[in-house]
């Protein structure tokens, strides 16, 4: 029987690696194959620029929620702690990514992000869901098991 795996990008070197999903499923955190460090630590990660964001959202498997903020923005800064403790809960099913607006304008262009903090749930490249506004913690794991369920 053909196990079915997840393909992960890397946070830290890029490269592509291959995990089995019930694995993932039950928990595991598995290591980078090429640079061996951990893949998933609990915490979003922040994509330094646009090539790292569309390779995180169009190479790997798994679905993608991105924070889109700005250091000015006050619910942006009040949200942060809720998003990152959320990671914690929804790793390694999902990649939790911040795109601070600021430094990557044209990939927030690209969303047509109007107001922030917004989160978008991409899955395989594309976008498939989107809420704009802070939320707390309990309200983003629903919302993203809803928006990957759905
Ligand atoms: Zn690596």
């Amino acid at each position: 029987m053909q196990q079915k795996t997840e393909t992960i990008v890397c946070p830290g070197c890029g490269a592509i690696n291959r995990a089995p999903a019930d694995k993932l499923a039950s928990g595991a955190k598995p290591k980078c194959g090429k640079c061996h460090a951990p893949m998933f630590t609990g915490e979003p990660i922040a994509a330094g620029n646009a090539a790292a964001f569309d390779r995180h959202i169009s190479q790997g498997s798994l679905p993608v929620l991105v924070d889109f903020w700005a250091e000015w923005c006050g619910p942006c800064k009040m949200m942060a702690p809720m998003f990152a403790k959320a990671a914690q809960s929804l790793e390694p099913r999902l990649r939790l990514m911040k795109i601070d607006t600021e430094a990557l304008p044209e990939v927030a262009a690209r969303y047509g992000i109007r107001s922030i903090p917004t989160l978008i749930m991409f899955k395989g490249g594309r976008e498939i869901a989107r809420q704009a506004g802070a939320m707390d913690t309990a309200s983003i794991e629903r919302w993203a098991r809803q928006a990957i369920l759905g």
